[in-house]
């Protein structure tokens, strides 16, 4: 199979900014190093990406304060921040396939989700917080008659995004829009294997009427990102990626200037499916496609599948039908549903697992194979693992790839017991027809996101975030706003007129 033709005619209806975007205009490393960025659809170059060193994260950093101390930015009437992030929307929405077309020519994913999904709910996002600016106000405090206390939220300053290459568009939106929104100036650090939407976002942003300085994109590698991290004159660091990294970044802000960090990290979401599952199709769909969307490259892939005893083999066979009938495809074609890994490095590692998972002694029901080698990508067959223990490393790891590791039950306490048996808690799902077993077990499991007969379904107005290992703070609804503001007390104090 040949996808270098629908690559090439791709690359033809899309413009690539190779730059960093610094005080409102691009320019290339002041190093003039460059990093590849190719595609893993068929592993060709798209182009060479500007590799920022410490002198541009210097630029960034002072251009972002300067703008920030002149108040360019966060002086300006909530409503003049709103009529400019709208307008930034609405420049997304006017690029809306052109971005997809990007998103999927960096990471891989079906053009299909980048249409449906990524990009429309980028575009929401900043809406979102943009409508937010001129209706969230402070507080006045239940204070004495004397006192007028005042609770005001004031933004952070100079804040660094930090973002993953699953959905660059929209962690990208989900940091950069409550940031802006609040009146802070904003740093963003894309991941290297998928920088190009990040990027076109400069020239959106000055199109906007977003002051210069205030918006920054800085292209590279976690070098960078440390080094913001570690700045003392950057206010916050908001981050989602893995715990390992996520981890470091608590200790950068330690060993500098304690500066607030927010973080989303990563996974291994359990999906429960009682005996009395109120729609076995329905649980089986979400319980395939729960982890091998987006090829599973999700943070809150349904990755351990729990399931009670007694249905086991029945419901493993539903689950595995439809993961043979998943064959990997050329993400530009709009009818591929499964695409690449974003790169070589992500591809072997999901293939390691998959030997450990062997290697343990688990069944492998289906996959456990790369895909379409021939094609120069990189593409990995949907892979079921039964007999599963909660010990093995399948089941404790996160693997951020389209494998599934089903472990069964027999109570209700030993399905808790095991679902809450990991160092993550980002999400948990569960199916059943009863309503106390679904209200109990969704106290029970300690995870930022609980489904009950669904999987994955939420929107912007719900906060998203983690528990335990999976992070701390919370993107999305207006709980978002608490990451990017500090919040001031003014307490002024009445004499009696004369
Ligand atoms: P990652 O390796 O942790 O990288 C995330 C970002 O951090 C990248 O921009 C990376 O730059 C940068 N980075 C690397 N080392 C750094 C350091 N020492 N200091 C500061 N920044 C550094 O994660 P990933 O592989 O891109 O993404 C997959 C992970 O993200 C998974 O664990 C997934 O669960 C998690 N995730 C979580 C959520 C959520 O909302 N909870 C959502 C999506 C993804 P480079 O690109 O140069 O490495
Ligand atoms: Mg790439």
């Amino acid at each position: 199979m040949d996808f270098s033709a629908s690559v090439k005619e791709a690359l033809s209806r899309v413009t690539i900014r190779n730059e960093a975007f610094i005080g409102g205009r691009y320019r290339q490393a002041a190093s003039g190093e460059t990093f590849e960025c190719r595609t893993p659809i068929d592993g060709s170059l798209l182009t060479r990406i500007a590799a920022s060193g410490a002198e541009d994260v210097e630029a960034a950093v002072c251009a972002a304060r300067a703008s920030f101390e002149e108040g360019a930015w966060r002086d300006l009437p909530p409503k003049e921040k709103k009529k400019r992030l709208l307008a930034f929307a609405d420049i997304m929405e006017a690029y809306a396939s052109e971005l997809a077309l990007l998103e999927t020519l960096d990471m891989g994913k079906p053009v299909k989700n980048t249409r449906g999904t990524d990009i429309p709910l980028s575009i929401e996002t900043v809406r979102y917080y943009a409508e937010a600016i001129d209706k969230v106000g402070g507080e006045i405090g239940p204070s004495a008659p004397n006192v007028v206390s005042m609770i005001v939220r004031e933004p952070l300053g100079v804040v660094a995004a930090i973002i993953p290459w699953n959905y660059p568009l929209l962690m990208a939106t989900w940091k950069i829009a409550p940031a802006l929104a609040s009146g802070n100036s904003v740093i963003l650090k894309p991941a290297e294997q998928a920088s190009l939407t990040a990027l076109r976002l400069g020239e959106f942003a000055a199109e906007a009427g977003i002051p210069e300085g205030v918006f920054n994109v800085l292209p590279g590698d976690g070098a960078v990102g440390k080094a913001l991290c570690l700045h003392g004159d950057v206010d916050g660091v908001v981050f989602t990626g893995s715990t390992a990294v996520g981890k470091l970044i608590l200790g950068y802000s330690g060993q500098s200037n304690m500066k607030r960090v927010a973080l989303e990290c990563g996974g291994k979401s359990p999906q429960i499916v009682f005996a009395d599952c109120p729609d076995f199709e329905a649980a089986a769909e979400a319980a395939a496609w729960g982890v091998f969307y987006d090829q599973g490259q999700v943070c809150t892939a349904g990755s351990r599948l729990l399931v009670e005893e007694s249905i086991r083999e029945e419901f493993l066979a539903r689950v595995v039908a439809i993961a043979k009938d998943l064959k990997p495809g050329d993400p530009l074609d709009p009818a591929t549903t499964f695409g690449a890994m974003v790169d070589e490095t992500q591809m072997s590692t999901v293939l390691s697992y998959i030997e450990a998972g062997r290697n343990d002694g688990a069944r492998l029901a289906c996959g456990g194979v790369q895909a379409l080698a021939e094609t120069g990508g990189n593409y990995i067959a949907p892979t079921v693992f039964d007999n599963v223990a909660p010990t093995m490393k399948i089941a404790r790891e996160e693997i951020f790839g389209p494998v599934l590791s089903a472990i069964s039950f027999r109570t209700f306490d030993e399905a808790m017991t095991i679902a809450n048996d990991t160092m993550y808690g980002l999400a948990a799902g569960l199916w059943t027809s009863d309503l106390d077993k679904a209200h109990v077990a969704a106290r029970r499991l300690r995870a930022g996101n609980v489904w009950v007969n669904c999987w994955d379904t939420s929107d912007i107005t719900t906060p998203f975030g983690g528990f335990k290992q999976s992070g701390t703070g919370r993107d999305r609804s207006l709980h978002a706003f608490d990451k990017y503001t500090e919040l001031k007390t003014i307490w002024i104090e009445l004499r009696a007129p004369k």
